[in-house]
């Protein structure tokens, strides 16, 4: 028998009337057996998500040794989920002991994780399902690395017999009985996690769009539908800035060859998106699949005649950037010119100055650059490796919109070409590639 495990989205679980769609696709299809949730997201424009109101009760329990005002709207938003639900349920009591723990644990990552906890209470009860706490099954280890052995089993052995069971998403626990959450969005890890710990047939990830699209909606008008992805398109697109799903979230279902399906909780019967193994997966004849885009890089760009004969000089350069902690996203170079391109959220500027003195001393370069509020965006797609004039095309429609491109990498894989912008070009440069590419171009 067929065994799916669905993830539903802040938009899903936003108030009781999307959760009794929710309840509605879980009952459609038995073998949608388990169920993770994210906290409650926005129920309109301008509204916050519960994980926000979250965070501001961490921010006034550290002002003032309390929490009761921002805390008085998490409650408001459950009393009203429960009550839109007409659950034979009193949440008042969860919602004290929530606040109390709150003030107890003093923990920002704790506070934060309490939207799941609290959906995925109220979603068991809707469900007349098992609840089984991302605390007890889900274990990071002492350097915050998922464990992912000890939380297979784990979650694997909680689930075993429980016709239909609800996790919360988004958190777990270190080895010192702290909850940790994983980084924003991350409850489609967790469903990624529980899917691999079951050895489900496949991961349906439910959202409020009809699958993954060939770029952002917010940037361009309805985008194409894209069918089907590889894990490997997946991983750049999402990586790179498509944050319908989070980008860690392909690493433990990849293992084990699970497909992701991408769905929608407000249009159930569309088709969605299918994440495959390459192996499974079809040429959609396309050449671009894709595209992406992030905002706030730094490109540190170096020249050094002959560069390209000094033994060591990118291990020199590189081991600056690991000397200060600072991770490497692309590495772009030519002859005699190589740029390091880094987030700016793990750089200040003070680090920034030293990172280039460093880098000065070890390598004596002729020339150095850097330029800050970079965003890169990222053209993704397997048709591209088979098919000539790809890059001519795509730099001819940058410089027929006037987009300035300040750094160019195509990766070896020739599954991407990433260029990088001024931020505030970010959104012209996606638009102008996909209107080449989907528009009235040829595809
Ligand atoms: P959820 O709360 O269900 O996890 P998210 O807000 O995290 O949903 O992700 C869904 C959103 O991702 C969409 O509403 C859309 O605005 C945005 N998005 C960005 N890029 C893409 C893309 N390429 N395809 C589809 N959605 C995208
Ligand atoms: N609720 C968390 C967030 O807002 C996790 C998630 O929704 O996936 O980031
Ligand atoms: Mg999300």
């Amino acid at each position: 028998m067929a065994l799916k495990v669905c993830k539903f989205g802040g938009t899903s679980m936003a108030d009781g009337h999307t959760m009794t769609k929710v309840k509605k696709i879980i009952e459609s299809d038995p073998d949608r057996r388990f169920v993770v949730v994210s906290a409650p997201g926005k129920r309109f424009s301008g509204d916050t998500k519960v994980t926000d109101l979250l965070y501001k009760c961490h921010a006034e329990l550290m002002d003032h040794g309390d929490c009761k005002l921002a805390f008085a709207d998490v409650r408001r938003r459950f009393e009203g989920i429960v009550k839109e639900l007409n659950l034979d349920f009193d949440i008042s009591p969860v919602l004290d002991d929530t606040e109390r723990r709150i003030e107890e644990e003093r923990s920002e990552e704790f506070t934060a994780s309490r939207g799941e906890y609290l959906a995925a209470v109220v979603m068991a009860r809707l469900l007349g399902a098992k609840f089984i706490d991302a605390e007890d099954v889900v274990f990071f280890d002492e350097s915050g690395a998922f464990e992912s052995k000890r939380s297979y089993a784990a979650i694997a052995a909680a689930a075993e017999e429980a016709p239909l069971a609800v996790f919360p998403g988004f958190y777990g626990v270190t080895p010192e009985g702290r909850v940790k959450t994983f980084s924003r969005g991350g409850s489609d890890i967790s469903g990624a996690i529980v899917a691999r710990a079951l050895g489900a047939t496949v991961y349906e990830n439910w959202t409020d769009v009809s699958g993954f699209l060939a770029c952002d909606p917010r940037i361009v008008e309805s985008p194409r539908r894209i069918k089907m992805l590889s894990y490997k398109e997946l991983r750049e697109l999402s990586y790179m800035g498509a944050n319908v799903l989070h980008s860690e979230s392909i690493f433990p279902v990849r293992k084990a060859n699970i497909p992701i399906v991408i769905k929608n909780t407000f249009r159930p019967e569309d088709d969605g998106t299918s994440i495959l193994p390459i192996a499974q997966y079809v040429p959609s004849g396309n050449i671009v699949t894709g595209i992406a885009g992030k905002k706030n890089f730094i490109v540190i760009f170096i020249e050094k005649s002959h560069m390209n004969t000094e033994v060591g000089f990118v291990r020199k350069v590189l081991s600056v950037l690991e000397r200060f902690e600072v991770s490497v996203e692309h590495i772009p170079s030519g002859i005699d010119t190589m740029s390091v391109v880094v987030d700016s959220s793990h750089i200040d500027n003070f680090k920034l100055e030293q990172i280039l003195e460093s880098i000065k001393e070890a390598v004596e370069p002729d020339f150095m650059r850097v330029s800050e509020n970079i965003a890169l965006v990222a053209t993704v797609g397997h048709g591209m490796s088979s098919s000539v004039g790809t890059s001519a095309r795509l730099f001819k429609a940058l410089a027929d919109a006037g987009v300035n491109v300040k750094m160019i990498d195509q990766g070896s894989s020739e599954l991407n070409i990433i260029v990088g912008v001024k931020n505030e070009d970010m959104e012209k440069c996606i638009s102008a590639i996909y209107r080449e590419f989907f528009g009235n171009g040829r595809n």
